[in-house]
């Protein structure tokens, strides 16, 4: 079981597989207030960034389910090397539908709503695992400006404009599904360049080191275009947050 290659090649060198900085996921979660011991679950946990710095900073205690096999093998070598291997557990495996026996604190799904579905139905994955009062984490784009065209939204990787919203109406569909919004972090443009930027150079790389591979003609069509689209388009249109619910 496995996401498709091309997001295990562009992205086998990033920690965080969102346009996140290490500092705007430790002002998550800092602004969370975090209790030593608190239990985390995480779907879709990628690489384990969130979990195992968490673990380190505040103390948590964290599982983590990913269906990349290497992402799962990074978060592992993660936590040994952040020395929580004893707080987090990182199992790789298919997070759709996946729900634990012993309550959460904080239910997460960090830019992977897919998972169930799209944001409603992840939001109700995660409450089945989640304490009363607990707090529930939906990473997710949304628009900083509606795209013109439908092709300027397939140009920013979405299906069509009306795969996402805007900020003000995403915070309000929170609020429909009963929820409020207690806390956000967003991504600005220099963390998303992190995110995108970063992709270019482990491509680059990879097709160096692998230049008979059969694979090295999708990743090459991925890397030309990949700078100048992102700057028209994704770095334009395209926002991104975590935001922090509490069932009403
Ligand atoms: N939350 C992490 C990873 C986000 S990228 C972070 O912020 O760094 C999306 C992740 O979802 C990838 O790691 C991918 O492997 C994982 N994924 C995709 N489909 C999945 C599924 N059905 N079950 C579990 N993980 C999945």
């Amino acid at each position: 079981m496995d996401i498709p290659r091309i997001f295990n090649v562009m992205e086998s060198a990033h920690r965080i597989h969102n346009p996140f900085t290490p500092e705007k996921l430790a002002a998550l979660g800092a602004a969370l207030r975090l209790e030593a011991g608190t239990r985390v679950l995480d779907l879709g946990s990628g690489s384990g960034e969130m979990l195992c710095t968490w673990a380190r900073d505040y103390g948590i205690r964290g599982t983590g389910i990913d269906m990349s096999p290497l992402f799962t093998q990074q978060a592992k070598l993660r936590g040994i090397e952040l020395g929580v291997t004893d707080r987090v557990e990182f199992i790789h495996g298919d997070a759709a539908g996946y729900v634990v026996d012993e309550k959460v604190g904080v239910a997460a799904c960090v830019g992977a709503t897919w998972i169930g579905g799209g944001v409603a139905g992840t939001i109700e994955l995660l409450a089945r695992s989640l304490r009363a009062g607990g707090i529930i984490l939906i990473g997710e784009p949304y628009w900083l400006k509606l795209p013109p065209t439908e092709e300027v939204a397939r140009q920013c990787h979405a299906g069509s404009i009306s795969d996402f919203l805007l900020l003000p109406e995403l915070l309000a569909s929170f609020g429909k599904l009963g929820y409020d919004v207690v806390e956000m972090v967003l991504a600005n443009q220099d963390s998303w360049d992190r995110y995108e930027a970063a992709k270019w150079l482990t491509m680059r790389r990879w097709l160096d080191a692998n230049p008979d591979d059969d694979f090295a003609k999708e990743v090459r069509a991925e890397l030309t275009p990949a700078p100048e689209r992102y700057a028209a388009y994704t770095r334009e249109y395209l926002g991104w947050g975590v935001f922090a619910l509490m069932l009403r």
